[in-house]
């Protein structure tokens, strides 16, 4: 299927939102964030490695000398993409085809999972390696692969740990920033046969990793890659990546799959590399990533090795909902993952308190658009509405005006609690009438200057709003527009004075 033909987050099958159950799955992002803001060890890990995109990030745009000029082409690219979208993909179709190549069309997670399926039962596939792909994680592929029997070992480091340790990814591009080294030592001790080899240092780790997929990448029938673009006048997908994996994925066993989103298309080579400027330096503050690979079709009989079969699943998945919507900017994001290593929330909860696969800014707005607002009403909350996300987001994507949205759209849908309403409700008509908003601003003042009513409001009438929350203690000197009042005086007979 075309873009063109959406369907609904209510009618299509999204894999489960989140991986555990939840009584309430819109308070999931509550729920979660409060346990994350306790765990030190995640806490730790976190400060750990944000720190360090942000400083590598400054440092790769100092580098250079105009990156907002970087940007502006970037999203040229993007913006003329998405205005002839079904041109660029028909074009990619095309050329594909002639590479001798297939390109199959999935409007939701599960046809994406099907053709996957049926590939690997026509060659009668037993194993199947995997490079970084944030769309099959979207179709939650894994399990899917696993239900008919076949061994699938995810190649990309972050991914292999967690798949190891049987968790959702936490990070768009480091899934496992949320393990520490010595999480991860522990757990290679788990699951690998170590015999007497060492893994005190993170090199060892690495080495680790590496021995055991060694042979997973040489005894794969099939290999699945995500692509971080696909060019159409050549029929090409692109993809890359700090680890070479994704060649070995791609070119080592007899089938090449590629899942890709339909926004992942370009024009041409010259508009990738407008994007591949800004991505790393975004991403991982390099100027670019360590390996950027084309796989534009089968192997040719001139060629010594490669795969027999190369098919592209392009995954609607909601995608063709947004364009033409006011969410429609949201079909710009490159997946650098620079809106998350500076949100002050995500800095503070992690990936897994967002609940699906996408967190951060940008998944606060993916996620409901992508499975129902109504299932993750939690996340277009999970702001402070900094801008930070904006400000360093290279494709100019405007999240908190798209999060802003999200919520009007919520309160419009009844999604919020009767609570919520009822005080904005309040609000709302108070500062209509400032007299009156004025008298329970200062009757509220005095109740909160009264030790023994502070603590009956605290214990009776606001629990909730106090478990998570406290306010100031000194109320000795007044609501804000007393003390803005005074001031003000003060200033007047200062300046009738001199
Ligand atoms: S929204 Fe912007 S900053 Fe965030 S991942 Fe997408 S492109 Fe990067």
């Amino acid at each position: 299927m075309k873009p063109g033909k959406p369907t609904s987050p209510e009618t299509q099958s999204n894999p489960p939102i989140h991986s555990e159950t939840s009584s309430n799955q819109a308070l999931f992002f509550k729920a979660k964030s409060s346990e994350a803001l306790l765990d030190d060890t995640l806490q730790q890990a976190l400060k750990k490695a944000q720190g360090g995109f942000i400083e590598k990030r400054s440092q790769a745009i100092a580098d250079v000398e105009n990156f907002d000029s970087y940007k502006q082409q970037a999203q040229l690219v993007k913006n003329h993409t998405l205005d002839h979208l079904a041109y660029y993909l028909t074009q990619f179709e095309e050329n594909v085809t002639k590479n001798g190549g297939h390109v199959h069309w999935a409007s939701t997670p599960e046809q994406l999972n099907n053709i996957i399926l049926h590939i690997c039962e026509r060659r009668d596939a037993k194993s199947v390696t995997k490079g970084k792909s944030m769309i099959s994680e979207e179709a939650n592929l894994n399990a899917a692969l696993e239900a008919a029997g076949i061994d699938v070992t995810e190649t990309d480091l972050g991914e292999y740990i967690i798949q190891l340790a049987k968790e959702p990814p936490s990070h768009i591009i480091v899934p496992a920033i949320h393990k520490t080294r010595q999480q991860v030592e522990a757990l290679f001790r788990e699951t690998h046969d170590l015999g007497e080899r060492d893994l005190d240092n993170i090199a060892a780790l690495v080495d680790e990793a590496r021995l055991q997929l060694r042979q997973k990448f040489l005894d794969a029938d099939v290999g699945i890659t995500g692509a971080n673009m696909l060019i159409a006048d050549t029929g090409s997908a692109m993809v890359v990546t700090n680890e070479g994996n994704g060649d070995l994925t791609a070119t080592l066993p007899k089938v090449h799959i590629v899942t890709a989103s339909i926004e992942k298309v370009v024009p041409d080579l010259e508009s990738a590399s407008a994007i591949l400027r800004v991505l790393a330096r975004s991403a991982t503050g390099q100027p670019i990533t360590s390996y950027t690979s084309l796989f534009s079709g089968p192997s040719g009989i001139e060629d010594l090795d490669g795969p027999d079969e190369f098919h592209v699943i392009l995954l609607d998945n909601q995608r063709s909902q947004m364009l033409g919507s006011p969410f429609e900017d949201m079909l710009k994001c490159i997946k650098c993952g620079a809106c998350l290593n500076h949100c002050p929330v995500y800095s503070a909860v992690g990936g897994h308190a967002y609940g699906w696969v996408y967190p951060g800014p940008m998944g606060s707005v993916l996620t409901p658009l992508m499975t129902g607002l109504k299932q993750s009403s939690d996340l277009p909350n999970a702001s402070t509405f900094c801008g930070r996300c904006e400000e360093v987001c290279p494709m100019g994507i405007p999240l908190p005006e798209l999060l802003r949205q999200l919520r009007n759209k919520e309160h419009e849908d009844h999604l919020t609690s009767w609570k919520t309403r009822f005080s904005l409700k309040g609000f709302m008509w108070g500062i209509q009438h400032p007299r009156v908003f004025h008298w329970i601003t200062k009757t509220l003042r005095m109740i909160l200057a009264n030790s023994v009513l502070t603590r009956l409001l605290e214990k009776h009438v606001l629990t909730s709003w106090y478990s998570s929350k406290e306010l100031p203690k000194n109320y000795s000197k007044g609501t804000f527009m007393e003390q803005y009042q005074q001031d003000s005086k003060q200033k007047k007979s200062k300046q009738k004075k001199s």
